[in-house]
């Protein structure tokens, strides 16, 4: 039998926080990862000077998860708040980037939404709750705010997080806070207020500390999954392609290459559609579910323009899909991070392809680097010769797609994991595709963990 407790397959961040909480509780673990190096989509590389992130650029300054695993790794000293740039954010609309309005007064003058969208926003609080299970992302923001600022502002938000289509995303699956806003309070607006008074109030009874705005880590965000390696080092086995799982009576055989390593605890933290070809063996019937989660390709295209280009200062843009431009957004790093960018550069980072728009992905590197100079030439209105492009990074299956019957699907694989005692399920399809939700479902599937080996222990 396994010399180990549990073994966790893959190294993303997903897994390296459900296998260093056990670690660190004195279980003895092993990861597998197929990759030679661990972290998954979460990786910062260093080309030319710039600092590139390979997935996300920052997280949120309120993602508990994220800070619990901070807090335990002893590392808030490298973490970083984003410069006060970083609130302003922009939209794409008659030609200009237009900054998201970030007070009643800028909201009632910004050309972004006309009066009539603008008096249509504002009486969402008095709109009936209308909250319905399976209703997709687009009618939710639709019904509530009006079909205007769901063009222009919530749809391209839909855009940014998950690549998506907000006509096929479900409202409840991909933005369960929103929805519950709505089915708590009859309003998203009131909800919304009454959940971060809530959390307040919480927050201060338990002395906890409420950060806002984005932060990242002082060497990019590649280094708490750095450091998660590095603490389990000898509890990781790169370069390790895990074929299948069998199990026979209540072990589990995992084979890979010409070897196989038996375990009675597991935990799967890949992708749906690894995770679908692990459990083929040992679940009828959900795991075809699994495989049915669509996955959004990215193609993400790291390139710089000489600090004289106008560039506006921020978080960065993003494109309401109605403008037939073919870029989803563009983040500038560089304004909201040092050492981003050598002196002198602008660093920014532009997203194609997605759901919408799957073929933009196999683009040849020259195609793209010229779409993305014509169309961005005509956004910030400005001439682009001295632009370079420092990287394209294609991903195939970047982010998952929860539709609205996603949770249906995450409650039948629990069901029938129930049938298989001792595998437990982590990773950002589950209950949200952020980085904190990762985080999040590793602190899960760590916990279920411990307590299945609690009580199986004589
Ligand atoms: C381009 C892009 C931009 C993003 N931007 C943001 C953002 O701004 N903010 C945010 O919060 N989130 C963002 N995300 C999402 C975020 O990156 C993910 O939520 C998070 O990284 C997922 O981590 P994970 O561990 O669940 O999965 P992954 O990072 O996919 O890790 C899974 C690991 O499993 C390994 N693996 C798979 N199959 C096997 C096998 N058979 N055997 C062994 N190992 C295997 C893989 O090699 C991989 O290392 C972005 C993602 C992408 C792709």
């Amino acid at each position: 039998m396994s010399e180990y407790d549990v073994i966790i397959i893959g190294a993303g961040i997903s897994g390296l926080t459900t296998a260093y909480l056990l670690h660190k509780k004195g279980y003895n673990i092993l990861v597998l990862e197929k990759n030679d190096s661990v972290g998954g989509h979460i990786k910062t590389t260093h080309h030319e000077g710039f600092q590139l992130e390979a997935g996300p650029h920052s997280f949120l300054g309120s993602s508990e998860y994220i800070w619990k695993l901070i807090e335990k790794l002893d590392f808030e000293s490298q973490a970083i708040a984003a410069s006060s740039e970083a609130k302003n954010r922009y939209i794409y609309r008659n030609k200009k980037l237009h900054p998201l309005p970030l007070s009643p007064f800028s909201f009632l003058k910004t050309p972004l939404l006309s009066l009539k969208a603008k008096g249509r926003l504002m009486i969402e609080p008095f709109i009936p709750n209308g909250a319905k299970e399976e209703e997709t992302a687009w009618d939710f923001f639709q019904r509530r705010f009006g079909k205007e600022a769901a063009t222009y502002i919530m749809s391209p938000f839909v855009s940014g997080v998950y690549a998506g289509n907000v006509e096929k995303l479900g409202a409840k699956a991909a933005f369960p806070k929103f929805w519950q806003f709505e089915n708590d309070s009859g309003s998203m607006i009131w909800g919304a207020f009454k959940y971060m008074r809530a959390k307040k109030k919480r927050f201060n009874k338990e002395g906890l500390s409420s950060r806002k705005g984005l932060y990242s880590f002082k060497q990019g965000l590649g280094q708490i999954t750095k450091l998660l390696g590095e603490k389990l080092k000898n509890n990781i086995r790169k370069e390790i392609d895990v074929l299948h799982i069998k199990k026979e009576s209540e072990t589990y055989h995992l084979h890979f290459g010409d070897h196989t390593i038996k375990t009675k605890t597991l935990v799967i933290a890949t992708p749906p559609k690894e995770a679908t070809k692990l459990l083929s063996s040992v679940m009828a019937d959900s795991v075809k579910l699994l495989n049915e989660i669509p996955m959004a390709p990215v193609t993400l295209i790291h390139w710089t323009v000489p600090k004289n280009i106008p560039i506006p200062p921020g978080f960065g843009f993003l494109m309401p899909k109605i403008n037939n431009k073919r870029v989803l957004g563009t983040l500038f790093p560089s304004y909201l991070f040092p050492n981003r960018a050598p002196d002198g550069h602008i660093l920014l980072a532009s997203f194609y392809g997605g759901m919408l728009d799957p073929i933009a992905c196999g683009l040849s590197a020259s195609l793209l680097t010229n779409l993305l100079l014509q169309e961005h030439k005509e956004i910030f209105n400005t001439d682009l010769a001295q632009a370079k492009i420092l990287k394209i990074t294609r991903y195939e299956q970047a982010i998952p797609q929860l539709l609205p019957t996603h949770l249906n699907i995450i409650n039948a694989i629990e069901k029938e994991l129930k049938t298989c005692p001792g595998i437990f399920l982590a990773g950002n399809y589950i209950t949200g595709v952020g980085m904190e939700q990762a985080v999040a479902s590793g602190f899960q599937a760590a916990e279920k963990t411990e307590y299945y080996l609690k009580k199986r222990k004589p």
